[in-house]
């Protein structure tokens, strides 16, 4: 039995650091697969970003729907301001 050898070489970036880059993620400006691993290594061990990504998603989904229908910048503002206030 050898386990827990794997993934040793990836950082583990920390709660900020994820939420920092799950914006670029959700508007698809994380192009470093180097910097998207650690984003997702993070996500797959830390329960409280994985719920926050699951909301951010969501919440992102229905941003982009209601755009196509001229959604108001102001109703993307106050989730934007929802989410920071969690
Ligand atoms: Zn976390």
């Amino acid at each position: 039995m050898n386990g827990g050898s794997d993934n040793q070489n990836i950082d583990d970036i920390g709660c900020i650091e994820a939420i920092n880059d799950l914006y670029a993620y959700l508007d698809g400006e994380l192009t470093d697969p180097e910097t998207v691993a650690k984003f997702e290594h993070h996500l797959e061990h830390c329960a409280a970003c994985y719920s926050r990504i699951e909301l951010e998603t969501a919440l992102g989904r229905l941003i982009r729907d209601s755009a196509e229908e001229n959604a108001p910048v102001r109703l993307q503002r106050r989730l934007r301001k929802l989410i920071d206030d969690l």
